[in-house]
């Protein structure tokens, strides 16, 4: 059981998928069948090896661990959609090293073969809006009796994320550093950039959910707002507070984005201050002046008008409130110019339509019962979910004395009929969608790290967003806004060895997301079913 279980390790440097396919074994390049069977042999003694402690020493003549041909597969690299071929891809030394379009290419000396027969290869997902250190269902202020649940669930993390193949990760608002260091620590992970601490406008959203007396300090980035003064304490000076301070901590805090917020509030939190251009327009000089990308959260009309007039880089949210015209069943001329502008702009925009799901998983009876949620979330705290306790928020959210039926069918002719609307209008613009996830949109239980990217690709293609746009949002799109593209987002050499390798083709169905068998994680290949959460000791 165990020795087997570690025989595997051992070469899973490169070698675990090759165990659950075993025409992996076949040597391809030679093409005559005296190579493949030679080849064939060749795999079979290795393996007959692998558990002895002479393994070691035939590697290091025979093959280098650091170098794996996947070959025989079917390569969907963004920037070349209209070139689709079969062809064989060499990693070396965690970079992808060599490209071949074509099936002729011979395996380089000492390289490790992974098939990818009948495969399709494409560049590592990223999710652009992720938020580490909360856990999903829980409140800011854990309950401190489920730490070692949420210690197990800060574990598998990493390896959810892995799983639905997202590879590059940028958490938009740090505020737990821990975490974050840990997830980088973790034997197996994404690469992580972040946005620092983010920036809020004093007492805004989202600070304004944390009590008064412990805000200032979950939010040390806050933005000074001299007309609140009376409400700030006074050790935060002024001039510790201003876009460009703010900005600058950021900087050199190692962040690659700056996030700030326009929301006057929802629920019981409304009429909350929000900023003005001028204080947005110095936000912008500061980031530009420092290289940094800027997002800004805006999920109604009013506020990506804001974003769009400052030009924000990004707007995190779809629009699934039009205000005035919230009850107008067609597109408002007023929004359709709002839409034209971003996509005219070219401003990255993050529909995040999942977002709203996450929030109607307590309305409906079949979520926690998807298998899909014990890959990505440790039993026990599936578990903790169906307790009382556990569906806190579902009280909070239900309007009084209203079915799960009306809920779900309240929030369908509202806020997601609105923003699939917006999505379809910009889809068939073409505009600069870049693939967030919002992640996991805490305190709900409905956004899990991982399968939550998965069910956002379904809601973006309902809302009309074709399969090619969905891939490009997922990988190249994002990698030039966050400025990434010379390391992540498609398949060329020199780029880092962050790629996918799934049964079925992401342009022919949504559901090859789902339909990954391997991930080469900065070129080591890691099979799908080592990272699920019941697999983990
Ligand atoms: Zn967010």
């Amino acid at each position: 059981m165990a020795f087997a279980d570690s025989c595997r390790c051992h070469i899973s440097e490169s070698l675990s998928t090759i165990s659950e396919a075993a025409p992996g074994c076949r040597g391809e390049g030679g093409g005559t069948p005296s190579a493949g069977r030679r080849s064939r042999t060749i795999a079979g003694a290795l393996f007959a090896l692998l558990c002895s402690a002479a393994f070691t020493a035939y590697s290091a003549q025979k093959t280098d661990p650091n170098k794996t041909w996947i070959t025989g597969v079917t390569i969907i690299s963004p920037e070349k959609l209209d070139r689709i071929e079969k062809g064989s891809v060499l990693i070396e030394d965690g970079r992808i090293a060599k490209v071949e379009r074509n099936q002729k290419a011979k395996k380089p000396a000492g390289a490790t073969i992974v098939s990818g027969k009948g495969q399709y290869l494409i560049p590592g997902l990223i999710d652009s809006h992720v938020h580490l250190a909360s856990v999903p269902g829980m409140k800011l202020d854990r309950n401190r009796e489920l730490q070692r649940m949420v210690e197990d669930y800060f574990k598998q993390l990493p390896r959810s994320y892995l799983y639905y193949g997202y590879t590059t990760l940028v958490d938009t608002a740090v505020f737990d550093r821990q975490v974050l260091d840990d997830f980088r620590r973790a034997p197996l992970h994404p690469d992580l950039s972040d946005c620092g601490e983010s920036l809020p406008l004093a007492n805004g959203y989202p600070m304004s959910f944390a009590p008064p007396e412990i805000r200032f300090e979950l939010f040390p980035n806050f933005i000074y707002d001299a007309k609140q003064a009376n409400r700030i304490p006074k050790e935060h000076k002024p001039e510790e507070h201003t876009p460009a301070a703010d900005v600058a901590r950021v900087k050199s805090s190692g962040g690659i984005c700056v996030k700030t917020y326009f929301e006057r509030g929802f629920a019981d939190d409304k009429n909350l201050p929000v900023m003005g251009p001028d204080v947005l327009a110095e936000i912008r000089k500061a980031a530009t002046q420092n290289g940094l990308v800027l997002m800004i959260h805006a999920n109604g009309f009013e506020a990506q008008a804001f974003a769009a007039a400052g030009n924000a880089d990004v707007i995190a949210h779809g629009m699934w409130h039009w205000q005035a015209h919230d009850r107008e069943k067609e597109l408002p001329d007023e929004i359709r110019r709002l839409l034209d502008q971003i996509v005219e702009k070219k401003i990255g925009y993050q529909p995040t339509i999942q977002v709203l799901y996450g929030e109607l998983a307590y309305f409906d009876p079949e979520y926690l019962r998807l298998p899909a949620i014990g890959k990505v979330v440790p039993k026990e705290m599936v578990r903790w979910f169906q307790t009382p306790e556990g569906r806190w928020f579902g009280k909070e959210l239900r309007e009084e004395g209203t079915s799960d039926r009306a809920m779900i069918e309240g929030f369908e002719r509202g806020p997601l009929r609105r923003v699939r609307q917006v999505v379809a209008y910009l889809a068939a613009r073409d505009a600069n969608f870049v693939f967030g996830t919002d992640t996991p949109s805490a305190p709900t239980y409905g956004n899990l790290p991982g399968l939550n990217g998965y069910l956002e690709m379904m809601q973006l293609q309902r809302a009309g967003m074709s399969l090619a746009q969905i891939l490009r949002a997922a990988t190249l799109n994002n990698a030039r806004e966050f400025r990434m593209d010379s390391q992540v987002g498609t398949i060329e050499p020199g780029k880092i060895a962050n790629l996918v390798l799934m049964s079925k083709s992401p342009l022919e169905s949504v559901e090859a997301y789902d339909s990954i068998t391997t991930v080469f994680v900065r070129g080591k290949a890691v099979s799908r079913d080592s990272l699920t959460a019941d697999s983990a000791k």
